[in-house]
Protein backbone atom coordinates (compact mmCIF):
# COMPACT_ATOMS: atom_id res chain seq x y z
CA UNK A 1 0.00 0.00 0.00
CA UNK A 2 1.37 3.13 -1.04
CA UNK A 3 1.53 5.73 2.07
CA UNK A 4 1.25 9.47 2.36
CA UNK A 5 3.19 12.40 3.59
CA UNK A 6 0.93 14.97 3.52
CA UNK A 7 2.37 19.04 3.89
CA UNK A 8 -0.31 22.11 5.19
CA UNK A 9 0.75 25.18 6.13
CA UNK A 10 -0.75 28.01 8.58
CA UNK A 11 -0.37 31.39 9.90
CA UNK A 12 1.63 32.74 7.17
CA UNK A 13 2.96 31.77 3.42
CA UNK A 14 6.83 32.27 2.90
CA UNK A 15 7.83 29.92 5.99
CA UNK A 16 9.86 27.27 4.36
CA UNK A 17 6.99 24.96 3.47
CA UNK A 18 8.78 24.03 0.54
CA UNK A 19 12.00 23.53 2.06
CA UNK A 20 10.66 21.53 4.74
CA UNK A 21 8.84 19.31 2.13
CA UNK A 22 11.85 18.94 0.27
CA UNK A 23 14.12 18.27 3.30
CA UNK A 24 11.58 15.79 4.33
CA UNK A 25 11.69 13.86 1.16
CA UNK A 26 15.19 13.78 0.71
CA UNK A 27 15.87 12.66 4.26
CA UNK A 28 13.28 9.80 3.44
CA UNK A 29 15.09 8.76 0.34
CA UNK A 30 18.68 8.72 2.38
CA UNK A 31 16.88 6.36 4.80
CA UNK A 32 16.23 3.69 1.82
CA UNK A 33 12.55 5.03 0.95
CA UNK A 34 11.09 5.15 -2.79
CA UNK A 35 9.56 9.13 -2.51
CA UNK A 36 8.42 11.15 -4.86
CA UNK A 37 6.95 14.81 -4.62
CA UNK A 38 3.63 16.72 -5.41
CA UNK A 39 3.82 20.34 -5.20
CA UNK A 40 -0.09 21.56 -5.28
CA UNK A 41 -0.82 25.28 -6.19
CA UNK A 42 -3.91 26.72 -5.26
CA UNK A 43 -4.01 29.61 -7.46
CA UNK A 44 -6.21 29.65 -11.16
CA UNK A 45 -3.28 30.07 -13.30
CA UNK A 46 -2.45 26.55 -15.41
CA UNK A 47 1.16 26.82 -14.70
CA UNK A 48 3.45 29.93 -13.22
CA UNK A 49 4.45 30.72 -16.85
CA UNK A 50 2.37 33.59 -16.87
CA UNK A 51 3.16 35.11 -13.11
CA UNK A 52 5.17 38.57 -11.96
CA UNK A 53 8.54 37.25 -10.28
CA UNK A 54 8.53 40.44 -8.84
CA UNK A 55 5.30 38.68 -6.87
CA UNK A 56 5.77 35.09 -7.33
CA UNK A 57 9.61 34.12 -7.19
CA UNK A 58 11.06 32.99 -10.46
CA UNK A 59 9.58 30.58 -12.94
CA UNK A 60 11.10 27.13 -12.27
CA UNK A 61 11.53 25.33 -15.95
CA UNK A 62 11.48 21.09 -16.20
CA UNK A 63 13.52 19.18 -18.66
CA UNK A 64 9.89 18.42 -20.03
CA UNK A 65 9.35 22.16 -20.56
CA UNK A 66 6.76 22.85 -17.78
CA UNK A 67 7.05 26.07 -16.36
CA UNK A 68 6.49 25.76 -12.97
CA UNK A 69 6.44 27.50 -9.23
CA UNK A 70 10.04 28.03 -7.98
CA UNK A 71 9.16 25.08 -5.15
CA UNK A 72 9.92 22.44 -7.83
CA UNK A 73 13.46 23.83 -7.69
CA UNK A 74 13.99 23.13 -4.29
CA UNK A 75 12.94 19.47 -4.82
CA UNK A 76 15.11 18.90 -7.60
CA UNK A 77 18.00 20.45 -6.01
CA UNK A 78 17.43 18.48 -2.52
CA UNK A 79 16.19 15.58 -4.14
CA UNK A 80 19.01 15.58 -6.79
CA UNK A 81 16.14 14.64 -9.59
CA UNK A 82 14.47 15.81 -12.24
CA UNK A 83 10.79 16.16 -11.70
CA UNK A 84 8.50 16.76 -14.36
CA UNK A 85 4.86 18.70 -15.39
CA UNK A 86 3.38 16.06 -13.34
CA UNK A 87 5.00 16.56 -9.94
CA UNK A 88 2.85 20.46 -10.35
CA UNK A 89 -1.00 20.36 -9.75
CA UNK A 90 -2.72 23.90 -10.06
CA UNK A 91 -5.93 24.71 -9.46
CA UNK A 92 -6.11 25.96 -12.85
CA UNK A 93 -5.14 22.72 -14.53
CA UNK A 94 -8.04 20.66 -12.32
CA UNK A 95 -10.80 23.23 -13.32
CA UNK A 96 -9.71 23.20 -17.19
CA UNK A 97 -9.86 19.96 -17.50
CA UNK A 98 -13.07 19.27 -15.64
CA UNK A 99 -14.79 22.21 -17.71
CA UNK A 100 -13.13 20.57 -20.83
CA UNK A 101 -14.91 16.96 -20.06
CA UNK A 102 -17.73 18.83 -19.26
CA UNK A 103 -17.97 20.26 -22.79
CA UNK A 104 -17.27 17.24 -24.49
CA UNK A 105 -20.24 15.66 -22.82
CA UNK A 106 -18.05 13.06 -20.80
CA UNK A 107 -20.29 13.85 -17.73
CA UNK A 108 -23.32 12.01 -19.25
CA UNK A 109 -25.95 14.83 -18.22
CA UNK A 110 -24.85 15.15 -14.89
CA UNK A 111 -24.33 18.30 -12.73
CA UNK A 112 -20.93 18.55 -12.56
CA UNK A 113 -20.18 20.06 -8.89
CA UNK A 114 -17.15 20.84 -6.83
CA UNK A 115 -17.74 17.35 -4.81
CA UNK A 116 -17.28 15.11 -6.79
CA UNK A 117 -15.93 15.70 -10.27
CA UNK A 118 -13.18 18.78 -9.10
CA UNK A 119 -12.30 16.05 -6.37
CA UNK A 120 -12.28 13.21 -8.58
CA UNK A 121 -10.26 15.01 -10.66
CA UNK A 122 -7.77 15.70 -8.05
CA UNK A 123 -7.44 12.30 -6.13
CA UNK A 124 -7.12 10.84 -9.91
CA UNK A 125 -4.22 12.97 -10.96
CA UNK A 126 -2.45 12.55 -7.46
CA UNK A 127 -2.90 8.43 -7.70
CA UNK A 128 -1.46 8.85 -11.52
CA UNK A 129 1.74 9.56 -9.42
CA UNK A 130 4.42 6.81 -9.22
CA UNK A 131 6.69 5.95 -5.46
CA UNK A 132 6.24 4.27 -2.21
CA UNK A 133 5.49 7.16 -0.28
CA UNK A 134 4.12 10.68 -1.95
CA UNK A 135 5.29 13.78 -0.23
CA UNK A 136 2.74 16.37 -0.96
CA UNK A 137 2.83 20.07 -0.07
CA UNK A 138 -0.01 22.29 -0.37
CA UNK A 139 0.01 25.39 -1.24
CA UNK A 140 -0.72 28.85 0.32
CA UNK A 141 -2.32 28.25 4.16
CA UNK A 142 -5.22 26.68 5.69
CA UNK A 143 -8.46 28.51 5.47
CA UNK A 144 -7.48 29.59 1.62
CA UNK A 145 -10.80 29.82 0.23
CA UNK A 146 -9.03 28.06 -3.14
CA UNK A 147 -7.17 25.56 -0.97
CA UNK A 148 -10.56 24.33 0.64
CA UNK A 149 -11.34 21.80 -2.32
CA UNK A 150 -7.55 20.30 -2.51
CA UNK A 151 -7.99 19.54 1.72
CA UNK A 152 -11.44 18.06 0.85
CA UNK A 153 -10.25 16.08 -1.99
CA UNK A 154 -7.22 14.80 0.57
CA UNK A 155 -9.21 13.88 3.40
CA UNK A 156 -12.03 11.48 1.01
CA UNK A 157 -8.56 9.86 -0.42
CA UNK A 158 -7.10 9.56 3.21
CA UNK A 159 -10.97 8.04 3.88
CA UNK A 160 -10.54 5.76 0.67
CA UNK A 161 -6.88 4.15 1.39
CA UNK A 162 -7.26 4.39 5.24
CA UNK A 163 -6.15 7.26 7.61
CA UNK A 164 -3.27 4.92 8.76
CA UNK A 165 -1.19 5.47 5.41
CA UNK A 166 -1.58 8.91 5.64
CA UNK A 167 0.58 11.63 7.55
CA UNK A 168 -0.25 14.80 8.17
CA UNK A 169 2.39 17.42 8.64
CA UNK A 170 1.21 21.06 9.39
CA UNK A 171 4.00 23.40 9.22
CA UNK A 172 3.30 26.24 11.34
CA UNK A 173 4.71 30.16 12.43
CA UNK A 174 4.92 31.36 16.11
CA UNK A 175 6.24 34.57 16.26
CA UNK A 176 8.08 36.42 19.15
CA UNK A 177 7.24 39.24 21.16
CA UNK A 178 10.10 41.69 21.93
CA UNK A 179 8.31 43.83 24.47
CA UNK A 180 6.78 41.13 26.40
CA UNK A 181 10.11 38.51 25.90
CA UNK A 182 7.41 35.39 24.68
CA UNK A 183 6.88 33.21 22.04
CA UNK A 184 2.75 33.81 21.06
CA UNK A 185 1.41 30.59 20.16
CA UNK A 186 -1.83 32.11 19.04
CA UNK A 187 -1.75 31.92 15.30
CA UNK A 188 -0.35 28.31 15.47
CA UNK A 189 -3.69 27.17 17.78
CA UNK A 190 -6.07 28.51 15.34
CA UNK A 191 -4.64 27.12 12.31
CA UNK A 192 -4.32 23.61 13.56
CA UNK A 193 -7.92 24.25 14.05
CA UNK A 194 -9.15 25.77 10.49
CA UNK A 195 -7.18 22.37 9.22
CA UNK A 196 -9.36 20.25 12.00
CA UNK A 197 -12.88 21.64 10.80
CA UNK A 198 -11.33 20.76 7.18
CA UNK A 199 -11.71 17.10 8.37
CA UNK A 200 -7.93 16.72 9.16
CA UNK A 201 -6.16 16.62 12.10
CA UNK A 202 -2.56 16.88 12.25
CA UNK A 203 0.32 13.70 13.33
CA UNK A 204 2.72 16.61 13.75
CA UNK A 205 2.90 19.95 13.69
CA UNK A 206 6.40 22.00 12.47
CA UNK A 207 7.01 25.07 14.57
CA UNK A 208 8.97 27.47 12.45
CA UNK A 209 10.08 30.23 14.64
CA UNK A 210 13.28 32.99 14.37
CA UNK A 211 14.75 31.73 17.29
CA UNK A 212 14.35 28.20 19.57
CA UNK A 213 10.68 28.26 21.09
CA UNK A 214 10.42 27.59 24.85
CA UNK A 215 8.99 24.40 25.86
CA UNK A 216 6.46 25.91 27.82
CA UNK A 217 5.49 27.18 23.99
CA UNK A 218 6.10 24.43 22.56
CA UNK A 219 3.56 22.23 25.04
CA UNK A 220 0.81 24.70 24.58
CA UNK A 221 1.20 24.34 20.64
CA UNK A 222 0.86 20.44 20.91
CA UNK A 223 -2.53 20.52 23.23
CA UNK A 224 -4.32 22.83 21.02
CA UNK A 225 -3.23 20.83 18.07
CA UNK A 226 -4.13 17.64 19.09
CA UNK A 227 -1.03 16.04 18.93
CA UNK A 228 1.43 14.51 21.51
CA UNK A 229 4.37 16.92 22.66
CA UNK A 230 6.55 14.53 20.64
CA UNK A 231 5.26 15.68 17.49
CA UNK A 232 5.81 19.08 17.69
CA UNK A 233 8.89 20.07 15.91
CA UNK A 234 10.63 23.27 16.34
CA UNK A 235 12.37 24.58 13.19
CA UNK A 236 14.03 28.01 14.04
CA UNK A 237 15.83 30.04 11.52
CA UNK A 238 18.89 29.46 9.46
CA UNK A 239 20.76 30.88 7.02
CA UNK A 240 21.66 27.90 5.02
CA UNK A 241 18.41 26.05 3.85
CA UNK A 242 20.63 23.02 3.34
CA UNK A 243 20.99 22.51 6.98
CA UNK A 244 17.34 21.47 6.98
CA UNK A 245 17.97 17.90 6.02
CA UNK A 246 20.37 17.24 8.66
CA UNK A 247 18.74 19.25 11.34
CA UNK A 248 15.27 16.93 10.65
CA UNK A 249 17.39 13.83 10.56
CA UNK A 250 18.83 14.46 14.03
CA UNK A 251 14.77 15.65 15.32
CA UNK A 252 14.21 12.03 14.27
CA UNK A 253 11.34 13.42 11.74
CA UNK A 254 11.64 10.73 9.49
CA UNK A 255 11.42 7.79 12.80
CA UNK A 256 8.52 9.53 13.83
CA UNK A 257 6.96 9.22 9.78
CA UNK A 258 8.21 5.50 9.70
CA UNK A 259 6.20 4.70 12.78
CA UNK A 260 3.13 6.47 11.88
CA UNK A 261 2.83 5.37 8.14
CA UNK A 262 4.62 1.33 9.05
CA UNK A 263 7.56 2.19 6.87
CA UNK A 264 11.13 -0.18 6.89
CA UNK A 265 14.01 2.63 6.93
CA UNK A 266 17.65 1.89 7.03
CA UNK A 267 19.66 3.54 9.24
CA UNK A 268 21.94 5.60 6.56
CA UNK A 269 22.21 9.03 6.13
CA UNK A 270 24.75 10.76 4.03
CA UNK A 271 24.05 14.95 3.08
CA UNK A 272 26.95 16.87 1.98
CA UNK A 273 26.00 20.81 1.51
CA UNK A 274 28.53 23.12 1.57
CA UNK A 275 29.21 25.06 4.92
CA UNK A 276 31.92 27.53 4.71
CA UNK A 277 31.72 30.29 1.58
CA UNK A 278 34.24 32.34 -0.64
CA UNK A 279 33.70 35.67 -0.24
CA UNK A 280 33.74 36.86 -3.47
CA UNK A 281 31.33 39.90 -4.30
CA UNK A 282 29.54 38.79 -7.41
CA UNK A 283 26.49 41.50 -9.03
CA UNK A 284 23.41 40.18 -10.48
CA UNK A 285 22.21 42.61 -12.62
CA UNK A 286 18.71 42.48 -13.09
CA UNK A 287 15.18 43.95 -12.90
CA UNK A 288 12.98 42.20 -10.31
CA UNK A 289 14.10 43.68 -7.14
CA UNK A 290 10.23 43.00 -5.74
CA UNK A 291 12.06 39.43 -3.86
CA UNK A 292 15.06 37.47 -3.42
CA UNK A 293 13.08 34.53 -5.02
CA UNK A 294 12.89 36.39 -8.46
CA UNK A 295 16.34 34.98 -9.44
CA UNK A 296 16.58 31.75 -6.75
CA UNK A 297 18.11 29.30 -9.02
CA UNK A 298 20.96 31.60 -10.03
CA UNK A 299 21.90 32.73 -6.08
CA UNK A 300 21.05 28.70 -5.25
CA UNK A 301 23.95 28.05 -7.93
CA UNK A 302 26.43 30.58 -6.40
CA UNK A 303 25.76 29.46 -3.22
CA UNK A 304 25.77 25.32 -3.88
CA UNK A 305 29.59 26.12 -5.54
CA UNK A 306 30.45 27.38 -2.33
CA UNK A 307 29.98 31.33 -2.53
CA UNK A 308 28.28 34.16 -1.01
CA UNK A 309 24.76 34.94 -2.76
CA UNK A 310 25.50 37.45 -4.91
CA UNK A 311 23.91 41.05 -4.59
CA UNK A 312 20.74 41.76 -7.00
CA UNK A 313 21.77 45.30 -8.82
CA UNK A 314 18.69 47.29 -10.39
CA UNK A 315 19.59 47.53 -14.01
CA UNK A 316 17.12 50.65 -14.50
CA UNK A 317 19.03 52.41 -11.81
CA UNK A 318 22.17 51.48 -14.24
CA UNK A 319 20.35 52.48 -17.17
CA UNK A 320 20.85 56.58 -17.54
CA UNK A 321 24.27 56.27 -16.11
CA UNK A 322 27.50 57.47 -17.56
CA UNK A 323 29.99 54.77 -18.42
CA UNK A 324 31.84 56.11 -15.53
CA UNK A 325 29.31 56.16 -13.24
CA UNK A 326 28.48 52.37 -14.32
CA UNK A 327 32.49 52.10 -13.49
CA UNK A 328 31.83 53.12 -10.13
CA UNK A 329 29.12 51.16 -9.22
CA UNK A 330 30.38 47.78 -10.52
CA UNK A 331 34.04 47.96 -9.47
CA UNK A 332 34.00 46.47 -6.61
CA UNK A 333 32.47 43.06 -8.09
CA UNK A 334 34.71 40.15 -9.26
CA UNK A 335 32.16 38.87 -11.07
CA UNK A 336 28.92 40.10 -12.86
CA UNK A 337 26.20 37.84 -14.26
CA UNK A 338 23.20 39.37 -16.71
CA UNK A 339 19.87 38.40 -16.26
CA UNK A 340 17.48 36.49 -17.92
CA UNK A 341 14.53 38.73 -18.23
CA UNK A 342 11.13 39.72 -20.44
CA UNK A 343 10.33 43.53 -21.83
CA UNK A 344 12.54 46.95 -22.46
CA UNK A 345 12.69 48.18 -18.84
CA UNK A 346 16.34 47.96 -17.79
CA UNK A 347 17.77 46.37 -20.74
CA UNK A 348 20.14 49.39 -21.13
CA UNK A 349 21.00 49.48 -17.73
CA UNK A 350 22.42 45.31 -18.50
CA UNK A 351 24.16 46.71 -21.74
CA UNK A 352 26.21 49.03 -19.76
CA UNK A 353 27.11 46.57 -16.73
CA UNK A 354 28.28 44.29 -20.01
CA UNK A 355 30.08 46.94 -21.85
CA UNK A 356 32.06 47.33 -18.33
CA UNK A 357 32.66 43.61 -18.17
CA UNK A 358 34.34 43.10 -21.73
CA UNK A 359 36.39 46.13 -21.75
CA UNK A 360 37.73 45.75 -18.38
CA UNK A 361 37.84 42.40 -18.63
CA UNK A 362 35.33 41.22 -15.17
CA UNK A 363 34.32 37.98 -15.71
CA UNK A 364 30.66 38.22 -16.81
CA UNK A 365 27.69 35.02 -17.58
CA UNK A 366 24.55 36.22 -19.27
CA UNK A 367 21.94 34.21 -19.57
CA UNK A 368 19.09 33.77 -22.19
CA UNK A 369 17.97 37.79 -22.48
CA UNK A 370 21.39 38.42 -20.91
CA UNK A 371 23.38 36.40 -24.23
CA UNK A 372 21.08 38.46 -26.12
CA UNK A 373 22.27 41.77 -24.75
CA UNK A 374 26.10 40.51 -25.03
CA UNK A 375 25.43 40.34 -28.56
CA UNK A 376 23.65 43.58 -28.59
CA UNK A 377 26.43 45.22 -27.00
CA UNK A 378 28.57 44.02 -29.02
CA UNK A 379 26.73 45.03 -32.51
CA UNK A 380 26.49 48.75 -31.05
CA UNK A 381 29.91 48.84 -29.41
CA UNK A 382 32.41 46.49 -31.35
CA UNK A 383 30.78 46.22 -35.25
CA UNK A 384 29.42 50.43 -34.70
CA UNK A 385 25.82 49.27 -35.33
CA UNK A 386 24.16 52.28 -33.81
CA UNK A 387 20.77 51.15 -32.58
CA UNK A 388 21.26 47.68 -32.98
CA UNK A 389 18.50 45.64 -30.91
CA UNK A 390 16.24 42.73 -30.21
CA UNK A 391 12.82 43.22 -31.93
CA UNK A 392 11.01 42.31 -28.98
CA UNK A 393 12.37 46.24 -27.52
CA UNK A 394 12.49 48.20 -30.60
CA UNK A 395 10.56 46.45 -33.60
CA UNK A 396 12.20 48.97 -36.00
CA UNK A 397 15.50 48.89 -35.52
CA UNK A 398 18.14 48.78 -38.23
CA UNK A 399 20.07 46.16 -37.23
CA UNK A 400 17.80 43.59 -35.70
CA UNK A 401 20.52 41.47 -34.44
CA UNK A 402 18.19 39.42 -31.81
CA UNK A 403 14.76 38.46 -33.52
CA UNK A 404 11.66 36.57 -32.82
CA UNK A 405 11.98 33.00 -33.73
CA UNK A 406 10.26 31.75 -37.20
CA UNK A 407 8.13 29.59 -35.18
CA UNK A 408 7.15 32.13 -32.58
CA UNK A 409 5.63 34.47 -35.04
CA UNK A 410 2.02 32.66 -35.70
CA UNK A 411 1.51 32.02 -31.93
CA UNK A 412 -1.10 34.15 -30.19
CA UNK A 413 -1.47 32.89 -26.99
CA UNK A 414 1.43 33.71 -24.11
CA UNK A 415 0.80 30.79 -21.79
CA UNK A 416 3.36 27.80 -22.51
CA UNK A 417 3.78 28.67 -26.25
CA UNK A 418 7.95 29.84 -25.68
CA UNK A 419 10.29 27.46 -26.82
CA UNK A 420 10.78 25.56 -23.63
CA UNK A 421 12.45 22.80 -22.04
CA UNK A 422 15.34 20.08 -22.48
CA UNK A 423 16.62 21.05 -25.80
CA UNK A 424 19.62 19.31 -27.54
CA UNK A 425 22.48 21.87 -28.76
CA UNK A 426 25.99 20.72 -30.34
CA UNK A 427 29.24 22.27 -28.64
CA UNK A 428 31.97 23.29 -30.51
CA UNK A 429 35.62 22.21 -30.34
CA UNK A 430 38.11 24.48 -29.56
CA UNK A 431 36.01 26.64 -27.45
CA UNK A 432 36.08 27.93 -23.66
CA UNK A 433 32.27 25.92 -23.63
CA UNK A 434 34.03 23.39 -25.17
CA UNK A 435 36.44 23.18 -21.95
CA UNK A 436 33.87 23.42 -19.49
CA UNK A 437 31.36 20.81 -20.62
CA UNK A 438 34.27 18.40 -21.95
CA UNK A 439 32.27 16.68 -24.41
CA UNK A 440 30.19 18.17 -27.64
CA UNK A 441 26.73 17.42 -27.07
CA UNK A 442 24.19 18.58 -24.61
CA UNK A 443 20.21 18.90 -23.80
CA UNK A 444 20.09 22.15 -21.64
CA UNK A 445 16.86 23.81 -20.64
CA UNK A 446 15.09 26.74 -22.33
CA UNK A 447 12.55 29.70 -22.18
CA UNK A 448 12.63 31.74 -24.64
CA UNK A 449 11.07 33.51 -28.18
CA UNK A 450 13.95 35.29 -29.28
CA UNK A 451 16.75 34.02 -30.95
CA UNK A 452 20.48 35.44 -32.25
CA UNK A 453 19.50 36.88 -36.09
CA UNK A 454 22.34 34.63 -37.01
CA UNK A 455 21.23 34.22 -40.68
CA UNK A 456 21.60 38.62 -41.57
CA UNK A 457 24.37 39.45 -39.27
CA UNK A 458 27.32 36.89 -40.36
CA UNK A 459 29.75 39.27 -39.98
CA UNK A 460 29.49 39.71 -36.35
CA UNK A 461 30.70 35.99 -35.57
CA UNK A 462 33.05 33.46 -36.25
CA UNK A 463 33.55 29.62 -35.07
CA UNK A 464 36.26 28.46 -32.86
CA UNK A 465 39.70 29.02 -34.06
CA UNK A 466 39.23 31.31 -36.32
CA UNK A 467 40.78 34.93 -36.61
CA UNK A 468 39.28 38.29 -35.80
CA UNK A 469 37.62 40.89 -33.63
CA UNK A 470 34.10 38.73 -33.54
CA UNK A 471 31.96 36.97 -31.03
CA UNK A 472 32.48 33.30 -31.21
CA UNK A 473 29.70 30.72 -31.48
CA UNK A 474 30.78 28.00 -28.99
CA UNK A 475 27.13 26.04 -29.18
CA UNK A 476 24.71 26.09 -31.62
CA UNK A 477 21.69 23.97 -32.30
CA UNK A 478 19.62 25.12 -35.13
CA UNK A 479 19.79 28.23 -33.14
CA UNK A 480 22.97 30.01 -31.81
CA UNK A 481 23.26 28.56 -28.42
CA UNK A 482 26.50 30.30 -26.76
CA UNK A 483 28.61 33.12 -27.68
CA UNK A 484 32.17 33.87 -26.03
CA UNK A 485 35.04 36.57 -26.89
CA UNK A 486 38.40 35.99 -27.01
CA UNK A 487 41.12 37.82 -24.89
CA UNK A 488 38.81 37.83 -22.02
CA UNK A 489 38.89 35.76 -18.46
CA UNK A 490 35.57 34.76 -18.51
CA UNK A 491 33.06 36.75 -21.36
CA UNK A 492 30.57 33.88 -22.10
CA UNK A 493 26.38 34.27 -23.20
CA UNK A 494 24.22 31.17 -22.90
CA UNK A 495 20.67 31.02 -24.58
CA UNK A 496 19.45 28.64 -21.97
CA UNK A 497 19.53 28.68 -18.60
CA UNK A 498 22.43 26.77 -16.69
CA UNK A 499 20.57 27.45 -13.24
CA UNK A 500 17.58 25.40 -13.59
CA UNK A 501 19.97 22.21 -13.40
CA UNK A 502 22.20 23.10 -10.74
CA UNK A 503 21.25 20.47 -7.92
CA UNK A 504 22.76 20.13 -4.20
CA UNK A 505 26.84 18.15 -4.46
CA UNK A 506 26.51 18.86 -7.85
CA UNK A 507 26.29 22.45 -8.87
CA UNK A 508 26.51 23.19 -13.33
CA UNK A 509 29.60 23.31 -14.73
CA UNK A 510 28.85 26.87 -16.49
CA UNK A 511 29.13 28.52 -12.73
CA UNK A 512 31.88 26.67 -11.50
CA UNK A 513 33.79 27.85 -14.91
CA UNK A 514 32.42 31.45 -14.06
CA UNK A 515 33.64 31.25 -10.38
CA UNK A 516 37.10 29.74 -11.08
CA UNK A 517 37.43 32.81 -13.33
CA UNK A 518 36.67 35.16 -11.04
N1 LIG B 1 12.90 37.89 -23.55
C1 LIG B 1 13.84 37.02 -24.17
C2 LIG B 1 13.17 36.03 -25.12
O1 LIG B 1 12.00 35.82 -25.05
C3 LIG B 1 14.68 36.29 -23.14
C4 LIG B 1 13.90 35.36 -22.29
C5 LIG B 1 14.62 34.94 -21.03
O2 LIG B 1 15.56 35.60 -20.59
N2 LIG B 1 14.17 33.85 -20.40
O3 LIG B 1 13.84 35.43 -25.94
Amino acid sequence: MRKYVIVTGGVLSGIGKGIFSASVARVLKEVGVNVNVLKIDPYLNVDAGTMNPNQHGEVFVTDDGYEADLDLGHYERFLGMNVSRRNNMTAGQVYLSVIEREREGKYLGTTVQMVPHVTEEIKRRIESLEGDVLVIEIGGTVGDIEGEIFLEAIRELALDKGRENFFFAHVTYVPYLRTTNEFKTKPTQQSAQILMKSGISPDMIVVRSEKPVNDSALKKVALFGGVSFDNVVNLFDTNNVYEVPEVLYNLGVHEKIAKKLNLKIENSFSWEYPKVFKNKKIALVGKYLGTDDAYKSILESIFLAGYRKPVVLDSTELEDMSDEEVKETLKDYDGIIIAPGFGRRGIEGKIGAIKYAREKKVPVLGICLGMQLMVIEFARNVMGYEGANSTEFDPDTPYPVVDMMEEQKKILKLGGTMRLGAQWMEILKGSKLYKIYGKTQEHERHRHRYEVNYEKFKDMFKFPGEEGNRLTISAKSEFVEAIEIDNHPFFVGVQFHPEYRSKVGNVHPLFKAFLEAI
